[in-house]
């Protein structure tokens, strides 16, 4: 028998009126990775937050080796042997990698008052040296790298000092494969080592291969602990969902034509450093997908779509001649855009679901002596929010409290509202759960019916496959190979153009 390690007992939090944890029970064992699933909004944050005192629990236990524990906050959670990557960003600008790794605990490093930063800079580059992560910098200020690398720094903060229970909140879907290579060795090192990790993620194919214990949660409410080797991707959907996933979950449609009318078109574009001399035509109606490795230049076509480059060469014209050069311009020609990185470039965090759906529709949302008019914008917030589903108490709810599916249906229902003809849409479901994604491809299947053209940039080859007229794919900043919609395609054919 395995050793309980964590008893959950009878946990519940609110906010407001949403219940976000009903009354959950479960335990978790030593030396497993225990995976926490369950669609956008289930709990699963609101849960492990609680365990790492970033949220207070309203009620309930956690009982760690036997004891209970009251964790206020993240240092207090890290002395009782519990540690998190949470799901947003987990470091802080403004301060060395080296001083966000020993946040907290810098008391380590100081004598007589003191602080040494010399001996802190050592152990931290003997650590990311130990880590395999070389190329950072423990002097460096964290701001100089990439989300990635950030979330790379966040492991050796939450890892080194041999945490019981890590939790791994979402991690994965801001990671390259190499990076998740990076994190699985680490989860399985732990294990090993006979602790914990509690590891959330939307992947399911990750979840099975790297979990030894699944727990699901729906609606705030416990559902199920069961063994990972007990089941399959599809009865873990059904626990997920709570019924069976019906309906086309891709769009069906094979052979069908593309009109031939061009809508926008893109000639020799380079972005120094990112992109070089990328050439390629996008027709009304069509989904036209982008693919390759998160460094292959892909997302910066994105931007490039949409004016929002730095030091563009080369041309990104509409098909009335007009050249787009900058993000006014875009957004006045009815382009859309959303960012891979959605809580940085595409929300607005601290703005209410209804200012943030009405952004770029402001313009129209004036009375006639060109002042605002609240009652419009609150008319038209409701009414695409409504349109979109999002899940929520009322469009005055900020977007920093949704749930990372939530956050992406605010931000389409901006462009939806908008009425935008083209939509650049960067990693559209990334880190969101299978009902939101359906709702999603659904979506993006009704507006190319009625002859929205969309790019989509997306590092699931599944995804472009199932949706895509087309799919061009980038290596080493330009492309390296185009692939027409048919129902042989198959994730190897688009894999063997990307490395
Ligand atoms: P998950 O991680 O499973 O996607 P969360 O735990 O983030 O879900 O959210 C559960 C519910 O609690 C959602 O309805 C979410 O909107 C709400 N919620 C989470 N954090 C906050 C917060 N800080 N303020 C208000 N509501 C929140
Ligand atoms: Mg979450």
């Amino acid at each position: 028998m395995s050793e309980i390690r964590l008893q959950v007992k009878n946990l519940c939090k609110s906010f407001g009126i949403t219940k976000a944890v009903q009354n959950v029970s479960f335990d978790i064992n030593k030396g497993e990775v225990h995976a926490l699933i369950g669609e956008n909004g289930s709990g699963k944050s609101t849960l492990t937050n609680m365990l790492t005192g970033i949220y207070t629990k309203d009620s309930g236990e956690f009982i760690l080796d036997g004891k209970e524990i009251h964790p206020k906050n993240q240092v207090e959670a890290n002395n009782e042997g519990v540690s998190i990557i949470v799901q947003e960003l987990g470091t802080l600008d403004g301060l060395t990698v080296a001083e966000n790794i020993f946040l907290g605990h810098e008391d380590k490093f100081v004598k007589c008052g003191i602080k040494n930063t010399n001996a802190m800079n050592k152990q931290a580059n003997e650590l990311l040296k130990k880590y395999g992560f070389e190329r950072i910098k423990a002097s460096d200020m964290v701001d100089d790298y990439n989300f990635e690398d950030r979330k790379l720094v966040e492991i050796v903060k939450a890892t080194y000092f041999g945490p019981k229970i890590v939790v791994i909140d979402e991690t994965t879907t801001a990671l390259s494969q190499e990076g998740r290579e990076e994190l699985y060795k680490h989860m399985k090192r732990i294990r090993a080592e006979g602790n914990t990790v509690i590891f959330i993620s939307h992947d399911l194919p990750e979840v099975l291969e790297l979990s030894d214990t699944i727990t699901i949660l729906r609606d705030g409410v416990y559902i199920d602990t069961v063994k990972s080797a007990d089941v399959t991707e599809d009865d873990l959907k059904k626990l997920m969902v709570g019924r069976e996933v019906t309906g086309d979950y891709y769009r069906a449609d094979y052979g069908e034509k593309v009109s031939d009318e061009v809508v926008l078109s893109v000639k020799n574009v380079t972005v120094p450093g990112l992109i070089k001399d990328v050439n390629f035509e996008l027709h009304k109606g069509e989904i036209l997908g982008f693919g390759g490795l998160s460094e292959s230049g892909m997302h910066e076509v994105g931007k490039a779509c949409f004016g929002a480059s730095f030091d563009r060469e080369g041309k990104v014209t509409l098909a009335d001649g007009t050249e787009i050069n900058d993000i006014p311009t875009a957004i006045s020609h009815s382009i859309a855009y959303t960012s891979k990185d959605r809580d940085n470039e595409s929300v607005v965090m601290n703005q209410s679901i209804g200012e943030n759906i009405c952004i770029p529709s402001l313009d129209s949302l004036s009375n006639k002596a060109g002042i605002l008019s609240g009652k419009k914008m609150k008319e038209f917030s409701n009414k695409f929010a409504k349109e979109m589903s999002v899940k929520m108490v009322n469009t005055d709810q900020f977007v920093s409290n949704l749930s990372g599916g939530n956050k992406q249906k605010v931000v389409l229902a901006r462009w939806i509202g908008k009425d935008s003809d083209i939509l650049v849409l960067d990693s559209p479901t990334r880190g969101i759960d299978i009902k939101v994604k359906q709702d999603i491809y659904q979506l993006m299947d009704k507006m190319r019916k009625n002859g929205k053209s969309i790019i989509m940039i997306s590092e699931e080859m599944a995804e472009l496959i199932g949706m895509c007229d087309r799919i061009i794919i980038m290596k080493d900043g330009m492309i390296s190979g185009e692939l027409a919609r048919n129902p042989e395609m198959d994730e190897n054919k688009l894999i063997a153009k990307m490395v």
